[in-house]
């Protein structure tokens, strides 16, 4: 069903930088083509200087919205008109909705990652999740878990900027959803294994075992994981790192990065079209980039 681009065609942009590697545009289009959608998406390398014009853009040129990514995440949430309410946690956006010249940011990683563990059949609504990390993806992720009704999380992380920053959040998003939210240090070898023998499952949302680097883990005793345990690392290159190899052998059910990266495109291609993306069209191109 390919629509030709007419004058009726509606633009999203991407405003990040850098962002000539991205895969968005491809999976987006995808999706557009696939449904028959009249609309383009198109990626434009952009910083902070330029974030307040690009998004004055989005009502004058009446396009359908924006995504965003670094280093525009946090600097646009001055500049909507509405958040959504993980938004207004998290305190970052990836996704503008323009409705009649009302912006509204909307962060779909959580959502995205909430989403993926539907593939890999995890429930982890009611129980109990480890995560380590605490830098922009932990907080999406942490959020969108509390606000979908996870019990409790055990928030694990290097006594970094990151570990300062994130207490006063943690405390909010606590008293905002009710979930149980605890920050350890992640060198706290034996309150990690606690925590994770009480987890249905664990997270790595660092780049800790990126490549280069693919022998580093944020955990180091690979013992504490059990067939029990559910793993994902949020990380896609590699494709299995360290940790979900570790993981793997031990019989846990594991899933990457791939997952939340597709998903959060998806929660966006809905906001703006009012359709679900399809799936079995944009995996395959996320899967070979
Ligand atoms: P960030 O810079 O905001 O946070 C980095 C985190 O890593 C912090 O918690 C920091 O304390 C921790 N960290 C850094 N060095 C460490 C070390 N040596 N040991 C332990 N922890 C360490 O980054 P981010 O945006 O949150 O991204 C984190 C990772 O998640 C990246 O690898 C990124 O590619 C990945 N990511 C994946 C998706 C997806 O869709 N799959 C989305 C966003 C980010």
């Amino acid at each position: 069903m390919t629509k030709e681009i007419t004058g009726h065609t509606r633009l999203v942009g991407l405003f990040a930088t850098p962002i000539r590697h991205s895969v968005s545009p491809m999976i987006q289009n995808a999706g557009f083509q696939a449904l028959g959608i009249d609309a383009v998406y198109l990626a434009f390398d952009l910083g902070t200087d330029r974030i307040e014009r690009a998004i004055d853009s989005i009502r004058n040129l009446e396009m359908l919205g924006a995504n965003l990514s670094m280093p525009n995440k946090i600097a646009a949430v001055p500049l909507m008109d509405d958040l959504s309410d993980a938004a207004k946690l998290v305190g970052a956006i990836n996704t503008i909705v323009n409705q009649d010249g009302k912006l509204t940011g909307h962060i779909t990683d959580g959502i995205g990652f909430m989403r993926s563990l539907k593939d890999i059949d995890v429930d982890i609504i009611g129980k109990k999740m480890t995560i380590t990390g605490a830098g922009g993806a932990a907080t999406a992720i942490i959020v969108q878990a509390a606000l979908d009704g996870v019990k409790e999380i055990a928030v694990y992380n290097i006594k970094d900027e990151f570990f300062e920053r994130i207490q006063a959040t943690l405390q909010t998003i606590a008293e905002s959803t009710g979930c149980k939210i605890v920050l350890n240090d992640l060198a706290d070898e034996a309150a990690l294994a606690k925590d994770v023998a009480e987890s249905v499952l664990l997270t790595n949302a660092t780049g800790v075992g990126m490549k280069p680097n693919t022998e580093a883990s944020t955990i180091k005793n690979f013992d504490i994981i059990t067939k029990e345990l559910a793993v994902v690392d949020i990380i896609y290159t590699p494709r299995e790192t360290k940790l979900l190899k570790e993981a793997k052998v031990r019989g846990a059910k594991t899933s990457n990065g791939l997952g939340m990266l597709l998903y959060q495109g998806a929660a966006a291609f809905e906001l703006w079209t009012g359709q679900a993306m399809p799936i079995d069209v944009v995996k395959p191109i996320i899967e070979k980039n």
